[in-house]
């Protein structure tokens, strides 16, 4: 492909490109500690930020930077902390904003790696710069994730949830290949997104794949929710990840 011919991902029009992080700057700003990141394309560990540059200006400093913006607001009022097992917690939010700053850090996600399932979240695009209505293909599911307990040799070792991903979730068996499931978890919040194709809207299998989704629906038509008391470890989350790839984390905090 010719430079001239680069097409920025969200708007597909041919003006000029720039970085784009994948996680927002402000975020990652606000969680300097956090260093290891999984990369599926590279399939090792790696510090540092993953940066895009297929966004442009117009984009990038425009609806992009907004939700960014909404985004951190919703750090400082929610997601720095991390849950205790007992707390409810009361969670305001506008729905859209919400879910389209997550799904740009998803969609970020799949174009930096290898993911055959670039379509459903490339469609939204138009959803995601505020250009159209919400997709009735999608939905939100909130889980709260609280530290976990975990038995060692050195006894009994709190587990924190002190991470951020964005990642697709895979069931066993296989989640139908006409739908994707996108995990974007801050600390304790762990939002899943549902995208499925239109047809499959009434279909009883949906009801199935709704029903192995983590957490409650945020209802669209809200604007607050009161969560749950947190029944999810971080470790239960995270163990087959960490576990199938503990060689690669050890590697990089060890050199
Ligand atoms: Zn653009």
């Amino acid at each position: 492909m010719k430079k001239s011919d680069k097409r920025c991902a969200f708007c597909f029009q041919a003006n000029k490109l720039t970085r784009e992080h994948i996680w927002p700057e402000g975020i990652l700003k606000r969680l300097p500690t956090y260093t290891a990141r999984f990369n599926e394309n590279a399939d090792k560990v790696i510090g540092g930020d993953h940066i895009i540059k297929d966004v442009c200006v117009t984009c990038n400093n425009g609806a992009l930077s907004e939700l960014d913006a909404y985004g951190c607001t919703l750090f400082d009022k929610y997601f720095h902390a991390v849950a205790e097992p007992e707390t409810e917690l009361q969670f305001e939010y506008d729905y859209d904003k919400l879910l389209r700053w997550l799904a740009k850090i998803a969609y970020n996600t799949v174009r930096s790696s290898a993911n055959p399932k670039l379509s459903l979240l490339q469609a939204l695009t138009p959803y995601i710069l505020g250009q159209s209505v919400r997709p009735s293909e999608m939905e939100l599911y909130l889980d709260i994730v609280t530290h976990s307990a975990v038995p060692t040799v050195h006894g009994v070792e709190k587990f924190p949830a002190t991470a951020y991903r964005s990642a697709r979730v895979e069931r066993v068996p296989p989640l139908p290949d006409w739908c994707v499931v996108r995990l974007v978890s801050i600390n304790s919040f762990y939002f899943y997104i549902l995208l499925f194709e239109n047809n499959y809207r009434e279909n009883d299998d949906l009801a199935k794949v709704r029903r192995l989704m983590k957490g409650v629906l945020v209802p669209p038509e809200s604007a607050s929710l009161v969560l749950p008391r947190s029944t999810t470890g971080a470790f239960d989350v995270h163990k087959d990840h960490l576990l199938s790839n503990f060689d690669k984390y050890r590697k990089f905090f060890r050199g």
